[in-house]
């Protein structure tokens, strides 16, 4: 269980093109940190395990603010830490916002993971979306991060100014070299009110569509997951602010995105395991929750590959003994 504190903006120094934390965590003002250990004990009293919880501060920049606000922050947290209740604690922050005085305060106050907005490993990119600092930062704070002993997470934005199918597969492949322990990849939207929103007006922006969205980001997680890193999240969260009429000016936005992009991803290993087959009615094996992806949305899985090889008809069934994101081909049904 995550026990969530959204900042929204604090410590941020630049104005990124693309962001709006109020709609995107759906919260406009910071907690006050007197009300930390209230906000805490009301989580753990309604979770339903006994099991520990991890406490985040998202949606900012949290290593930016003045160090006495993020002992603020951080303090209330200690005496749940010490009686074993809080198991962690995890922030995100900036690449440029990472130095040595940074990574003691961190320690100091038992923070486990941090989470860098990378957003793109391409300078240009970066530059086209107002982040204010350089792939090179991120390639120094993960290096610091991880000598430090910290987990480590990259949040990517496919999708930003300047970006390209080229450009995201390098950012991909410079991120896997980097070894994070995880990683969230988040489609670049067009909020409105952001100066991304004033680009695409004036015709200088052009989103990616859903379905370009799907595809990158499928291409992403296998080649992460290949790599062994996990991936936490694919697509924000359908928070409420995201559903309100207009919130989404344009862009890839859909509020199961995760689940399309896996069903992309088991739909071609689909493929995969009937193009060599010659059969009319084959039966494919999968973990039990990969069931839904598998099928997809509305069967559009099982319609595609029917008319694709022409078959009667064709069964997925349930195998727990396999692992989650492989396809078994079991045979024909009435073997
Ligand atoms: S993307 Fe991060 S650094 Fe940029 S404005 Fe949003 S919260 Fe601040």
């Amino acid at each position: 269980m995550i026990i969530p504190f959204f900042i929204p903006h604090a410590g941020c120094v630049h104005r990124c093109v693309f962001c709006d934390q109020k709609r995107i965590t759906g919260t406009a003002v910071a907690p006050d940190p007197k009300d930390i250990p209230v906000v805490i004990e009301s989580y753990l009293a309604s979770r339903p395990s006994r099991k520990p919880a991890e406490v985040a501060f998202f949606g900012g920049s949290f290593t930016a603010l003045p160090d006495r606000v993020q002992e603020a922050y951080l303090a209330p947290v200690r005496p749940f830490r010490a009686s074993g209740s809080i198991s962690s604690i995890r922030i995100s922050t900036r690449p440029d916002c990472i130095d040595p005085h940074i990574l003691a305060l961190l320690k100091n106050h038992d923070v486990s993971t941090v989470e860098l907005g990378v957003q793109s490993m391409d300078d240009g990119v970066l530059a086209a979306s107002g982040r204010g600092h350089a792939s090179g930062d991120t390639i120094t704070a993960v290096a610091r991060l991880r000598s430090a002993g910290f987990r480590v997470g990259c949040q990517l934005m496919p999708g930003l100014p300047g970006d390209s199918p080229d450009c995201f597969r390098k950012t991909v492949a410079t991120t896997i070299s980097l070894a994070p322990d995880l990683v969230r990849l988040y489609p670049a939207l067009v909020l409105k009110g952001t100066p991304l929103e004033i680009l695409y007006r004036r015709g200088e922006y052009l989103p990616l569509s859903l379905d370009e969205a799907v595809t990158w980001c499928a291409s992403a997680v296998v080649a992460f997951e290949q790599a062994g890193i996990q991936v936490a999240r694919v697509g924000l969260q359908a928070g409420e602010s995201l559903a309100d009429p207009g919130a989404v000016a344009a862009g890839p936005w859909h509020p199961a995105f995760g689940q399309l992009v896996r069903s992309t991803i088991m739909l071609e290993r689909m493929r995969a395991a009937l193009t060599v087959r010659d059969v009319r009615n084959p039966v494919l094996a999968v973990h039990p929750r990969d069931l839904a992806s598998t099928v997809g949305q509305h069967r559009r899985n099982i319609q595609e590959l029917v008319e694709e090889f022409r078959l009667d008809g064709l069964r997925v069934i349930a195998d727990s003994d396999l692992a989650q994101g492989t396809v078994r081909f079991i045979g024909c049904a009435g073997d």
